[in-house]
């Protein structure tokens, strides 16, 4: 998950309340009339606000950074805030941190919509918990005039704030700061909030291990081929002098080392995984294998942290 900046007061003219006539104001009436039984007005909103969405997102799925390309079908469009309850099991009671009512009035709030796959969109249901103090209905009433007012349905307000969610919100928060990864491409939480975030999405499932691991493999492959070609010629003396030897180190490896400085860019697939594997890029990690210190040399020659 990558941090997006989406401007909450930049709305989809569909869901703009601010505009002229706006027909959205007359569903979101009906929202806070409604309650949980609203039927959201899917079909006049959602192609729109999708590709508004997938423009934001970079066709990625907010959370597990999968590429959605431009299938409309496999965008889902998530209410971060539910808009249908969460309520207990027959044996649960009633806890205020996990159980909800649902969020209907914010069935239209563009701060609160986000692409998302099915996976991702299957595992989180309508559950929404919180730490703090859990807003249950809309500050005013159906009856409302002033449209300004449908402002403080926006998610960086005070009262939403207070709530304290567990589930990390890529407009608000810094994921940077909540997940890393290892090498195995495993993901790993570094709050308590991060750990609900990847347990509601199941950002840990194994068909995204698996993808992210055969990003690090395909890098490790091709270090290490070139590293024992090379190794194998040095071995036979194809490099009579020293500079021979330098050149053919950097020009080598280079294609590999530019596309590692290149991952993380905010446009690719699982950029925040690769963003780990170019900041933790580390050449211990080929101890084992013949001619590893090659790696090492070129990698200092790209960085030109040596000169032959
Ligand atoms: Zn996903």
């Amino acid at each position: 998950m990558i941090k997006i900046d989406k401007d909450f007061a930049a709305r989809p003219t569909g869901i703009d309340y601010l505009a002229k006539n706006a027909r959205v104001v007359v569903f979101i009436r009906q929202a806070i009339r409604d309650g949980v039984q609203h039927e959201a007005k899917g079909n006049y909103y959602r192609g729109q606000i999708k590709a508004c969405l997938f423009a934001k997102y970079h066709y990625k799925c907010a959370y597990c950074e999968i590429k959605l390309y431009a299938c409309e079908s496999a965008l889902h469009v998530d209410h971060y805030r539910p808009r249908k309850q969460y309520l207990p099991g027959k044996k649960q009671n009633f806890d205020p941190l996990t159980h909800h009512n649902g969020y209907p009035w914010l069935t239209y709030e563009w701060s609160n919509l986000l692409p998302v796959c099915a996976t991702c969109n299957g595992g989180k249901t309508s559950g929404f918990p919180i730490r703090g103090t859990r807003v249950t209905a809309a500050p005013f009433d159906d009856t409302f005039t002033d449209v300004k007012k449908l402002d403080e349905f926006r998610a960086n307000q005070p009262s939403y704030l207070a709530e304290d969610p567990l589930l990390i919100n890529p407009e608000l928060d810094e994921p940077g700061t909540h997940f890393s990864f290892d090498i195995k491409g495993e993901i790993k939480a570094g709050s308590d909030r991060a750990k609900a975030t990847i347990s509601t999405y199941k950002l840990d499932r194994p068909g995204l291990i698996e993808s992210r691991r055969k990003i690090i493999n395909q890098f490790h492959a091709r270090l290490k081929k070139m590293a024992a070609l090379l190794y194998i010629q040095q071995q036979k003396g194809h490099f009579k002098e020293r500079q021979h030897f330098c050149d053919g180190l950097q020009l080598a490896f280079k294609p590999i080392f530019e596309e590692i400085d290149q991952l993380g860019q905010i446009h690719q697939e699982y950029s925040a995984f690769k963003n780990f594997i170019k900041q933790h890029f580390k050449e211990t990690n080929f101890h084992h294998i013949p001619g590893h210190q090659l790696i090492k040399r070129a990698r200092d020659l790209h960085r030109k942290q040596w000169c032959p």
